[in-house]
């Protein structure tokens, strides 16, 4: 883990906010590498959960809503954390994640567990009192259920049907930490499943599958995941059953995302609140009930984590160390480094030309600084799938050395033959 941070920060995936400050607890910053890989996971995301459907449309909601929305909603009232506090030093902590009831830096005394909310407050308009306070997000589905009329009202969408949603959200955690595995500001993707209420288990059961075959496609291997169904002592009072997916992270098995079937809670509670009909008439059957919903919850930022662990590999290669990241070329930042051998201006202007061939089609970086070992050291460790490099021979042969990241062969590829040898290989 601390070599995989140190990596993300040399090469620029991510780096602690406002690190020039001393940076602030739970608050990451995505460098120029992390926001393409980032961006990469929420196209797949929305490319599996939205484009390729057609039962799911997408929704942007506010980050700050109408505060009754969250009073209905029940997080007023329960989204908190037992915290306690070391009488000694003061150090707080989550009394569910303590093994003992003593402090553990110090084996101070521990005060008694108090509910401690984890939405961050803040002020809307220019009065700042208890009229006008309002909440950022801690989670993007809330923004979807209060939707649901609307959404049902202007598409033509009928359960069983989901909304989508990608977006930021904020959760004062009593203790952040494991780099960006748990954060104070995080990226979630949520799907709110819309079914009828006979139906709800067996879409459950569909979704955990579909789920745990996501972060296959992102090239996550099979023996690191898991999927594990929620205790009964574990679920919300609502909650009629549960998936976690998890992966084995090096602080031990971990939840990517969790899966769960919510009954009708929500639209039910929002409708008590807001007194507005959120029940839906099927007029086939010619009945009327609230739909029931199964809500699989991604984040952005722990499946990013779990992507750059899962692919971090350390190997011998002829009495060297190598560091590799074998990303799927599906996410990886950049999928095609074009490496003129020398700065001599031939090179150059051909290795430049060849790269704003390749551009339009795939995700190329152009680099001709430091020695060509150096280079391939640079683009293993960002991941990149594929080098080609330009030599004085290419001036005369019009062809080039196509590189492979993970079997490290060296083929050599007529110019005119790069696109289509690369499209085979990162289709
Ligand atoms: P935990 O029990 O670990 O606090 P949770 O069960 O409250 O998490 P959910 O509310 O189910 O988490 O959130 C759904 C998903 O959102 C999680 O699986 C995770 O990927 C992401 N997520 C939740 N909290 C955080 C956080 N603090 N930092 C980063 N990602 C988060």
């Amino acid at each position: 883990m601390e070599k995989l941070v140190s990596l993300a920060k040399r090469r620029g995936f991510f780096f602690q906010s406002s690190e020039i400050y001393g940076g602030i607890q739970g608050i990451y910053d995505y460098g120029p590498l992390g926001v393409v890989l980032r961006n990469n996971v929420k196209r797949a995301w929305w490319r599996t959960m939205v484009e390729l459907r057609d039962d799911v449309v997408g929704l942007d909601a506010g980050i700050i809503m109408n505060p009754k929305v969250w009073e209905a909603s029940g997080h007023v009232q329960n989204f908190t954390d037992p915290l306690v506090e070391c009488k000694k030093c003061h150090r707080r902590y989550r009394a569910d994640e303590l093994t003992s009831d003593r402090c553990p830096l110090d084996g101070g005394e521990l005060t008694d567990a108090r509910r401690f909310n984890l939405m961050f407050k803040t002020f809307i308009g220019p009065v700042e009192d208890s009229s006008t306070q309002v909440y950022l997000r801690p989670e993007t589905a809330q923004g979807i259920f209060v939707n649901f009329a609307n959404v049902l009202n202007s598409t033509r969408m009928r359960p069983p049907f989901g909304i989508a949603q990608i977006g930021k959200a904020f959760r004062n955690e009593i203790t952040p930490g494991n780099s960006i595995f748990r954060l104070r500001e995080f990226e979630q993707m949520e799907l709110e499943y819309f079914v009828p209420p006979a139906e709800e288990m067996k879409w459950l059961d569909y979704w955990k599958d579909q789920r745990f075959e996501f972060y296959q496609s992102l090239g996550i291997r099979k023996e690191n995941l898991r999927l594990r169904a929620h205790e009964k002592d574990e679920l919300a009072h609502y909650a009629r059953g549960a998936f976690d997916v998890e992966y084995s992270f090096p602080f031990g098995w971990s939840e990517l995302e969790g899966i769960a079937a919510r009954g009708d809670y929500d639209l039910s509670a929002h409708q008590r609140a807001s007194g507005r009909d959120l029940t839906y008439f099927d007029d086939l059957i010619r009945e009327r009930y609230i739909p029931h919903v199964v809500e699989p919850s991604a984040g952005v930022d722990r499946t990013m984590l779990t992507l750059l662990i899962d692919a971090y590999h350390e190997e011998e290669v002829r009495g060297e160390q190598r560091v590799v990241l074998k990303l799927h070329h599906s996410v990886t930042p950049v999928q095609v480094a074009i490496l003129p051998l020398s700065r001599k201006d031939e090179l150059t202007t051909l290795a430049k030309k060849v790269e704003h061939e390749l551009r339009p089609y795939f995700r190329t970086e152009y680099d001709d600084t430091q020695s060509i070992g150096k280079r391939y050291r640079r683009q293993d460790e960002i991941g990149t799938p594929f080098a080609i490099t330009i030599d004085f021979e290419s001036l005369n042969d019009n062809a080039a050395t196509l590189r492979s990241r993970d079997e490290m062969t060296q083929v050599r590829v007529p110019l005119a033959q790069l696109r289509g040898a690369l499209v085979d290989h990162l289709r």
